[in-house]
């Protein structure tokens, strides 16, 4: 079968392959780690700097289509890569891989996201807490699970804040009834199919659980949210599998950030949906006919293991009604994301 080139090495990858391989494709991975959890489990990896342009070269020789797994690949050396062979295309990268750009490709599509500035300066800073009062300072680049966020809740605080200086982005705080997030996928023909929004939980910054059916609050502003998804996907001419994460608030959806890759709140998809995130982004990308994106029951819950070793993830091997996954990362260092498990459940018939 064809050979897929994925760009990252972590359990999203991982989980690719395995979609990628049920349909008789195999997997080239290519990261900068010289261990990888999705190596394991595909066909060949290279292990070199993303900015070393002849294993790039050498990589996309070897495969049919190439795409990532992990937003951060720098933009500039892909162009190693032939344009036809890369999907998504680096434009998608490029927005997504900043917070600023994100949000003003998401508000020139109607798109609202919470009230932000760009800070460079300390005094950047204080002009943006003295304007949106508490929020977050992030660093508009590679942020993930939370880290590189400073949470402000006074001017003392934004004051004594020893911050890096520049490249950064200052966000209101946005008082959200509950948070959820929009994943489709779209097509070579142009497609799209949507998932369920899964009402999402965080802890300390990272997704701990995602759950179906969502609460009203959620399913009403799906259809808004929906909408500036999908006009994303046709402005990027995207292909594969696309997220947007949402706050539900009083003033409808707004906007926080966007993947141009399968998404940790989309896990439940593969025993909780006919087709999952990851067989349909292999789907997509291979020119295939996208697969039903609906429930295979009627509630679905995905419970990331966050810092569980093997052993305490073992357990849930005696619950008759978990799928457990486990990434085989080795070290379970706190805020890791090790493993998840998911829930599908049936109500009783009669
Ligand atoms: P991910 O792992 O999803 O990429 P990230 O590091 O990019 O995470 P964000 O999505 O920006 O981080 O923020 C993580 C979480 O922090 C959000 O899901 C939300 O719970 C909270 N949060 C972020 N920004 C805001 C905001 N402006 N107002 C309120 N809560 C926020
Ligand atoms: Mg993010
Ligand atoms: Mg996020």
């Amino acid at each position: 079968g064809a050979r897929i080139g994925i760009l990252g090495g972590g359990q999203l990858g991982r989980m690719l392959s395995i979609a990628a391989a049920q349909l008789g494709y195999s997997c080239h991975i290519y990261a900068p780690e010289s261990d990888s959890i999705a190596a394991e489990v595909s066909a060949e990896f290279t292990s070199a700097p993303w900015h070393t342009e002849g294993a790039l070269r050498a990589f996309a020789r070897k495969c049919d289509v190439i795409t990532y797994e992990f937003e951060n690949v720098p933009v500039g050396p892909l162009a190693a890569i032939p344009a036809e062979k890369l999907a998504p295309g680096p434009l998608a990268l490029e927005v997504a891989q900043d917070r600023l750009a994100e949000k003003r490709f998401a508000q020139e599509l109607g798109g609202q996201p919470a009230p932000y500035a760009p800070v460079d300066t300390r005094d950047d800073l204080l002009a943006a807490f003295d304007r949106f009062g508490p929020g977050i300072l992030k660093t508009r680049r590679e942020g993930y699970d939370g880290k590189g966020q400073w949470r402000l809740s006074s001017r003392e605080e934004a004051e004594a804040l020893n911050q890096p200086n520049r490249g950064l982005i200052y966000e209101g705080l946005v008082a959200f009834e509950a948070e959820f997030s929009v994943i489709l996928v779209r097509g070579r023909d142009g497609e799209i199919r949507f998932w369920d929004s899964a009402h999402n939980s965080h802890e300390s910054g990272i997704l701990a659980r995602s759950v179906l059916p969502a609460p009203a609050v959620i399913t009403q502003q799906v259809g808004d949210a929906r909408k500036l998804a999908a006009a994303v996907a046709e402005k990027l001419g995207y292909i594969g599998v696309l997220t947007l994460e949402f706050f539900a608030t009083a003033d409808g959806p707004i906007f926080n950030e966007m993947a141009p890759r399968v998404h940790n709140s989309g896990h439940w998809s593969i025993e909780g949906a006919v087709t999952s995130q990851f067989e349909n982004h292999i789907r997509a990308i291979c020119g295939l006919p996208l697969g039903d994106t609906s429930l295979t029951g009627d509630a679905v819950e995905m419970l990331n293991l966050i810092g569980t070793d093997g052993a305490e993830a073992a357990q849930y091997l005696s619950d008759a009604d978990a799928h457990l996954h486990f990434y085989g990362k080795g070290d379970a260092r706190p805020g890791r994301k090790m493993g998840h498990v998911t829930y599908v459940h049936h109500k009783a018939r009669g």
